[in-house]
Parts: structure tokens; C-alpha cells; sequence
């Protein structure tokens, strides 16, 4: 669905629009937009540059859905460098889903099932399409992380 040019996303309203394959696909709009952050690396304060739009694959209860993270680019003049912020609750960096997706698909698997098992259940009920490659890494990565903090 094509949006005017002027017009603003409704933050926090779902919206729908006709995917690929025909099937409706929801959009939900949130706002994470901050007039200013901190800097990663010196921690001086950074105003904000520009905005972005970061699309996540979300569980849906009726069809496919898209979460829609509204966020800002900051730049600090004293690393002479430009850097999103975009909460690692909603989503971790660099992922395609979001966190509550990752944490879903986990519990599936944890609570007995096979990968691709896990990844059949994540289309049929949250129409989430995942590959059970995927599912594998975050379990992976969720293992490797425990065990980094219980200091094994
Ligand atoms: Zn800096």
C-alpha cells in the first residue's frame, strides 16, 4: 500500500495492506523517537539526526503482521559518527523479528518440539514465516549466552 507523501503513520494503530501472496498483512506503528541519546562509544550526549523506519516480522493472532519501529539516527560531533537507537527489547540487532518472535519460537522448541516442527507452528499459529535454521540459532545463541553468564 503506497502512502501519500505527506501523511504521518498512525503510531500505535494497526493499519492493513495486501502482501505478496494476496493474504492481508497488518502493520502496527511504534514510536521509539528521542530528541536525544547517549553515544556509544563516548557518552556524550548526541542529537538526533534523522529518522528511520525498521520493519520486524511479529507474531500475529489473525494474519500476517509487521511491527513497524518508528526510531532516530543521532550524530556526535565528538566521534564524528552516526548511530541508530532502536531498543534490543523490541528487537536485537540486525534481526528481521522481533524479540517476542525469538523468545516464541525458543519455548516451542524448549517445550519439546523438533526444529522444524517449531518452525510449522510458528506459520500456523502466529503466521510468522521462519525457517527452523533460524529457530536453531536463536536457541544457539540463547544456550551460548546462559552459559557465558553462569561463567562456565
Ligand atoms: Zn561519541
Amino acid at each position: 500500500m503506497k502512502y501519500a507523501k505527506k501523511r504521518r503513520p498512525r503510531i500505535g494503530k494497526a493499519l492493513h495492506r495486501i502482501g505478496k501472496d494476496g493474504n492481508p498483512v497488518k502493520e502496527r506503528h511504534i514510536n521509539v523517537l528521542l530528541l536525544r541519546a547517549q553515544c556509544p562509544i563516548c557518552y556524550s550526549e548526541s542529537r538526533r539526526h534523522s529518522k528511520r523506519v525498521r520493519r520486524l516480522f511479529e507474531i500475529g493472532l489473525s494474519c500476517e503482521t509487521d511491527l513497524m519501529v518508528h526510531h532516530g539516527m543521532y550524530y556526535c560531533p565528538t566521534c564524528n559518527k552516526h548511530f541508530p537507537i532502536c531498543p534490543e527489547t523490541i528487537a536485537p540487532k540486525h534481526s528481521g523479528y522481533t524479540a517476542r518472535v525469538i523468545r516464541a519460537a525458543i519455548d516451542l522448541v524448549e517445550s519439546g518440539s523438533t526444529y522444524a516442527k517449531a518452525a510449522e507452528t510458528m506459520y500456523k499459529k502466529y503466521f510468522v514465516d521462519v525457517s527452523h535454521a533460524s529457530i536453531h540459532e536463536w536457541k544457539l545463541a540463547k544456550d551460548t549466552k546462559a552459559l557465558e553468564t553462569c561463567g562456565a
